[in-house]
């Protein structure tokens, strides 16, 4: 991946330090130590793109915390498969579905602040990502005309999952999300899709994210 030279030791030791976070999925972790995090970062930060923490992007945004962005695909990743078909919610600057594109089959991700959808665009073209399309949007809506997803990721916390994303999942298909319990507590929520009426939901680890907001600005 172009840019990969640059800090090529200090993303081996975040892939580590994700590792040392509990995820186990190699194939994610192999990700982590590709993708060059310090391109997606403001240059004043840039020193603190190799952390594990989550950064400032502009516009009240920021890019998510490595061993978080790891935790939840390895939730979606299911053993032996690829992530198939994905969607996005929340692109920000572009550094997960950077992430995803090299796991999944095509990546389609939405971002509903303009600036920070052209600002992805253009901190990913470098890459030419081929099975990467970035979509300026309300994620809440999904993608119906591209639907259904094998895998669903949202990377803003809402009170539930909307409803447009449970039917835009394929039956087999699995939807990662952070869910607001109250004003201060967030969890992550996995759903998977048993059949076209029933899903199956299961709560892990308490997170923070910035919220799902609707419409587009
Ligand atoms: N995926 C990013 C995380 C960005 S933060 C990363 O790689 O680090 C979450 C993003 O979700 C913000 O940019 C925010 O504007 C966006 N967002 C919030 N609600 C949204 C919605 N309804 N549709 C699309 N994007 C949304």
């Amino acid at each position: 991946m172009k840019g990969a030279e640059r800090f090529a030791g200090q993303r081996a030791a975040l892939a580590g330090k994700v590792a040392k976070s509990g995820v186990k999925d190699s194939e994610v972790l192999q990700a982590i130590a590709t993708v060059p995090r310090h391109v997606f970062i403001e240059p004043g930060l840039v020193e603190q793109a190799y952390e594990d923490s989550s950064l400032p992007i502009g516009h009240q945004q920021t890019i998510s915390k490595p061993s978080v962005v790891a935790r939840m695909i390895e939730l979606l990743h299911k053993p032996k498969h690829s992530l198939g078909k994905v969607l996005e919610v929340g692109t920000g600057c572009g550094y997960q579905a950077a992430i995803l594109s090299l796991m999944a089959k095509e990546v389609y991700s939405i971002e509903r602040i303009r600036p920070l959808h052209d600002l992805a665009r253009s901190k990913l073209r470098p890459f030419r990502i081929h099975n990467l399309r970035l979509i300026y949007g309300d994620g809440i809506r999904g993608l119906p005309e591209i639907a259904p997803f094998d895998s669903i990721i949202l990377a803003a916390a809402g009170l539930g999952i909307p409803d447009p994303l449970l039917d835009q999942l394929a039956i087999g298909g699995r939807l990662i999300a952070p869910v607001s319990r109250s004003e201060t507590e967030q969890q992550l929520l996995l759903i998977e899709r048993l059949s076209s009426q029933r899903y199956q939901r299961t709560t892990f680890d308490a997170v923070f994210f910035v919220p799902l907001q609707s419409g587009v600005i």
